[in-house]
């Protein structure tokens, strides 16, 4: 498979697409990004390394450091975690509370918001210094020492995180939260601020294709069974109540954030990583939406 063609050849239909989605306003700091951004990079199992466009700048990763937080979490606490978070698809908005009330505070899947926020909560009860202790987490699996938080998104996004402080306030006043809210919403918004580019994201995630293994080394980052769980929980959760849409049209696991960016993993092939800052109604990136379909199509290599 030439991927460097393929991907050559998606990208240029993909940009030329008029771009319907709109950038997260809702975090002030985002809608400052340059709407016209778009770039993906792949890493493969077989050492092919291909970019394409925006590919070596960094954004905001936003959601998908809920996958980093997960997979540290489940490191400390094993199967613990599921106590904790459950592992079903919500079928509602990233931001949303309703259901936290019939399941008296247990979220129903790591990637919502509520659910990130309670492994916000493992990780402060188990980490000495959480948010040097979780970069350099993400540093060492990377191999990547220039990794940093973006201190003004961080801050921009706690300027206006009402619904993330009535999610976090919801799930501890049914006990199911140890740590102080506010000390788990700092953290919290630091997760998300981490910035990457798309190079360093499909880097960084192609242990996932590789059974937990990191490639540089032969490192074990999570084991084969955790490793297809997360994988799993990516298929069926990554893209809040557009999962099943991303399972059908693109076929892989994967996850979004708000900045736009998507990291997707083939198991045993390949990581890449998308980014364009447009949003969909869903709040996943409308472009890098677009491009993987058409790549996976293209390809004939999704899971099914
Ligand atoms: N930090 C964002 C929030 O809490 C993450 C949302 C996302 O990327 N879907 O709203």
């Amino acid at each position: 498979m030439n991927f460097e063609e393929l991907i050559q050849d998606v990208y240029l239909k993909i940009k030329s697409r008029e771009d319907k989605g709109e950038r997260a306003s809702y975090i002030p700091e985002l809608s400052n990004v340059d709407p016209k951004n778009f770039g993906v990079h792949i890493s493969t199992i077989n050492q092919v390394n291909f970019g394409i466009g925006n590919y070596n700048d960094k954004f905001s990763i936003q959601s998908i450091s809920k996958v980093l937080a997960l997979i540290l979490a489940y490191r400390i606490v094993g199967d613990e975690i599921w106590d904790r978070v459950g592992v079903e698809p919500s079928g509602t908005a990233f931001n949303s509370l309703f259901q936290l009330e019939a399941d008296k505070g247990i979220p129903r899947n790591p990637f919502l918001n509520g659910g990130a926020i309670v492994v916000s909560d493992i990780l402060l009860s188990n980490l000495k210094n959480p948010k040097e202790d979780f970069i350099d987490f993400v540093r060492g699996i990377s191999n990547n020492t220039t990794l940093e938080y973006s201190n003004s998104i961080a801050q921009s996004e706690k300027d206006v995180g009402y619904r993330n402080v009535a999610l976090c306030n919801f799930i501890k006043s049914f006990g199911q939260i140890e740590n102080e809210p506010s000390v788990i919403l700092d953290f919290y918004y630091d997760l998300c601020s981490l910035e990457m580019s798309c190079k360093e994201l499909s880097e960084l995630f192609l242990f996932l294709a590789n059974n937990g293994l990191g490639l540089q080394n032969n490192e074990s980052i999570l084991s084969e069974s955790q490793s297809k769980r997360i994988n799993a929980l990516m298929q069926t959760c990554g893209f809040y109540d557009e999962s099943g849409e991303f399972a059908f049209k693109v076929g892989l696991p994967g996850k979004s954030g708000v900045g736009g960016g998507i990291i997707a993993i083939h198991p045993d092939q390949y990581a890449i990583a998308v980014w364009s800052p447009k949003l969909n109604k869903k709040g996943n990136s409308y472009k890098g939406m677009m491009f993987l379909e058409e790549f996976t199509t293209r390809s004939e290599l999704s899971l099914f």
